[in-house]
């Protein structure tokens, strides 16, 4: 396995139900040097369909963490990708897996994301709305529109795949002249998934208080605040300001 530059990229299943395909999967991320698996209450594991599958990679299946919810899995993450086959009700940013390789590398943009997480679905139905409004990006591999869904297993190849070829042109890239590079690195880090909802929840209570928003017909306006603030990613002393700026409207309105 060759040298990678990033050894804090977790890839989260969620309510997998073919143990087989956690298998297929560790197979998927080991070939790519891919180490970090997670599973969100899978229906059967550990189990002999996944090691079988594994082919080789036990380790990984071995050092994969089990957790009850994706908001655990996820809660110290500062970027997160859900991968979904479907367009949803509200759009939302996304991107295809070369695109989020160019992301994850500070190729395309300059984030401080310490830890990164792509999340995928459960075979039959994919990743809730309530669970793709977690996640900062949205990732779809652009399969043919009638016949648009992988393998789960499949899909983490291809992500996989885009991660690894981003990583081996970061090295190539820092190996030729780093004077190259646009951009400064960013001051402060990103918020982590859990920041951000903790704001979100402060958001929406201010917006009771104020009567902005009325918890009896909320509408769609806390995703709406949701997705605006998510495309901004947000920093760690940003998210500070902004809930500063909401406790003084609570003190105020007092
Ligand atoms: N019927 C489900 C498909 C689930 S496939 C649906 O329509 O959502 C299982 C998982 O594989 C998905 O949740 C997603 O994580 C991944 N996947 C499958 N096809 C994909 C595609 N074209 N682009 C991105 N992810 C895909």
């Amino acid at each position: 396995m060759g040298k990678t530059v990033r050894e804090n990229i977790k890839i989260v299943l969620v309510n997998t139900t073919h143990s087989g395909n956690i298998g297929g999967v560790a197979r998927a991320m080991k070939n790519m040097g891919l180490a970090d698996l997670v599973l969100v209450a899978p229906k059967k594991f550990p189990s002999d369909d996944a090691i079988a599958r594994a082919a080789g990679a036990d380790d990984v299946l071995a050092a994969a963490q089990v957790v009850e919810s994706l908001e655990e899995a996820i809660a110290d993450c500062q970027l997160v990708f859900a991968t979904s086959a479907r367009e949803r009700h509200i759009p939302w940013p996304i991107m295809d897996p070369r695109e989020m390789g160019q992301v994850i590398f500070g190729l395309d943009k300059n984030l401080a994301a310490k830890n990164i997480a792509v999340v995928f679905g459960r075979e039959d139905r994919g990743l809730t709305n309530e669970e793709l409004h977690l996640c900062q990006y949205h990732v779809c591999i652009p399969s043919v529109e009638k016949f648009s869904s992988l393998n789960i297993a499949s899909a983490v190849q291809v992500i996989a795949y885009e991660i690894r070829m981003a990583s081996l042109q970061k090295i190539a890239a820092e190996n030729v002249d780093s004077s190259l590079q646009w951009g400064t690195n960013w001051d402060a880090e990103l918020a982590s998934q859990q920041e951000l909802e903790l704001m979100f929840k402060h958001f929406e209570e201010t917006m009771q208080t104020t009567g902005f928003l009325d918890p009896e017909n909320p509408r769609q306006l806390m995703t709406r605040v949701r997705r605006l603030i998510m495309r901004a990613l947000p920093d760690k002393i940003e998210v500070n300001i902004l809930r500063g700026m909401l406790t003084s409207i609570a003190k105020y309105k007092k």
